[in-house]
């Protein structure tokens, strides 16, 4: 333990934001990060909990209350061994984890959790500064042929963990760069991609081979993959949107969330954008559906110069805060005001839509109106809002099944997900095995990076009869 009194000498700080008004001008991360001094007081203010609730509530289990103390005696490079002892990936949790082990902390019992997820940001960003990160080939080759279908978290952190268990891996990814959701999904200004770009460096160093714009079940045979490969492995994601069949959804104007991120994301990547542009700017734009898609849609078409934004969500508005006693250390319902909702954006909760309304084929508003806790309608609520720019950002509802799953003829759950369990990850076909959102359903990166690690240990078991590789 740091200092036993830390938690009480020192406020909780986390880093600043650039203005509003600045950081809509550019794409670009605009967090001011801690000084080491700075860190080291947040470290200090870590209890060391004999029940350490922060790292139960970590889906990666990190091992938050020795990082926090080795930060606090300036032990900054054997914080990033413990930090990446459970987690390959700090720096994409550091900067869009919802924090789970912040809601976990003793400390936000009293709202003010030690400030985790900046502490482990700053240490990994130290690791890469000082060149601590460097390619693991410490294990001899096993010889055995390994296929990662999929180049999310999941799919990177189960390549990483394979390759440093001497096997040959070969990450097939349909678009042309890897990095999932994170890379095409996640704007620029939540996560810069060159800090994906850094860690495939890395990975590919430890001898993970590429295969992008290589599309499993389209441009890539299944059958290539079950012929060549001791094991295969799919962290193809859940890239099935939920979609909005009322009357004027095929208007011009009506989008998914995803296609109008990934332009921008391939725009800011100088990618080609493929398909139509779709653009905010100077437009009224609606966004249906409140989670972290819907936000980022917000902060995008702000950047992209939208007249409007308005964001609608079918569930009740949560309440400002929770109730501890209720919630804790479990994760809290209670209302989330994201960076992107601070730079300008109606919010409206409890709220249906009825259809969109068009003129010469193009969306022009909706008719909306309230529902009820059991999303009914309320009558005499009836309201139009109008708007040429709809995105539909209501979440996922299973991975495509076309192609990958159908082709290898795997079974599904309940829920159209890749069935597997989260003991061995091995789908109907023993080769086959299945991490990530493919097979849990939409989630978070922390999550994906959690299954793709434990999917590795599994494949390693499979091929080798034993494995090294951690079970978290
Ligand atoms: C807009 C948006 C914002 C989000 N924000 C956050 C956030 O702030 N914090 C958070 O924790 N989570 C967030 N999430 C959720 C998070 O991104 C996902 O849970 C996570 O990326 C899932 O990882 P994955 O590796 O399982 O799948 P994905 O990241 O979806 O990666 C799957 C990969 O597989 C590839 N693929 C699919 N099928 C094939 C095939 N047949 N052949 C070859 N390649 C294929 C895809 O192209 C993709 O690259 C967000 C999600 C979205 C959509
Ligand atoms: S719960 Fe909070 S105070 Fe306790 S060990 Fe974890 S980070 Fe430290």
């Amino acid at each position: 333990m740091g200092k036993p009194t830390g938690f009480k000498e020192y406020a909780r700080q986390t880093p600043g934001y650039e203005k509003p008004e600045e950081r809509v001008r550019h794409y670009n991360e605009f967090t001011k990060p801690l000084s080491a001094d700075e860190l080291k007081l947040q470290g200090a203010r870590c209890m060391d909990c004999g029940i350490p609730f922060c790292h139960q509530g970590c889906p990666v289990n990190n091992i938050i209350p020795d990082w926090n103390d080795l930060v606090y005696r300036d032990r900054w490079r054997e914080a990033l061994d413990v930090l990446h002892s459970t987690n390959n990936f700090p720096e994409f949790t550091g900067r869009i984890c919802p924090a789970p082990c912040e809601a976990a902390c003793t400390l936000n019992l009293t709202d003010a959790p030690v400030a985790i997820k900046t502490i482990e940001q700053a240490i990994v960003e130290k690791g890469w500064a000082e060149g601590w990160v460097k390619p693991d080939t410490s294990k001899p080759k096993t010889g055995k042929k390994v296929a990662v279908v999929g180049g999310g978290p999941a799919g990177m952190a189960a390549a990483q963990q394979l390759a440093r268990a001497g096997h040959s891996v070969t990450l097939f990814e349909k678009n042309a760069k890897v990095g999932g959701l994170l890379r095409y999904g996640i704007p620029d200004f939540k996560l810069d991609k060159a800090v994906i770009d850094r860690r495939v460096a890395q990975m590919v160093a430890e001898g993970v081979s590429l295969r992008t714009n290589a599309h499993v079940g389209v441009s890539v045979s299944p059958k290539e993959l079950l012929d060549g490969y001791h094991a295969v492995l799919l962290t193809g994601g859940s890239e099935k949107p939920r979609d909005l069949p009322v009357p004027g959804r095929d208007l011009d104007g009506v989008h998914f969330a995803m296609d109008f991120l990934t332009q921008q994301n391939r725009r800011n990547g100088d990618e080609p954008v493929g398909v139509a542009d779709i653009s905010a700017k100077g437009k009224k734009v609606v966004v249906i559906g409140g989670g972290d898609t819907g936000a980022d849609c917000v902060g995008t078409s702000n950047r992209q110069g939208a007249a409007s934004v308005t964001q609608i969500e079918i569930m009740p508005k949560p309440p400002e805060k929770e109730d501890k006693g209720m919630s804790w250390p479990l994760w809290p319902n209670r209302l989330r005001t994201s960076s992107s909702h601070d730079e300008g954006c109606q919010r409206r909760w409890a709220v249906s839509t009825a259809a969109f309304r068009g003129a010469g084929g193009k969306v022009i508003g909706l008719d909306c109106f309230e529902v009820d806790s059991k999303f009914q309608p309320i009558s005499g609520t009836e309201f139009k809002l109008d708007a040429d720019l709809v995105l539909l950002a209501m979440g996922f509802v299973h991975p495509v099944h076309e192609g990958l799953v159908d082709g290898l003829g795997l079974e599904k759950d309940g829920r159209g997900n890749v069935k597997a369990d989260t003991v061995q990850y091995v789908t109907s076909n023993p080769k086959i095995f299945a991490a990530g959102d493919i097979r849990r359903g939409q989630s978070l990166v922390v999550w994906a990076i959690r299954e793709g690690r434990q999917a590795a240990r599994s494949v390693d078991l499979f091929l080798m009869g034993k494995s090294d590789l951690p079970l978290c």
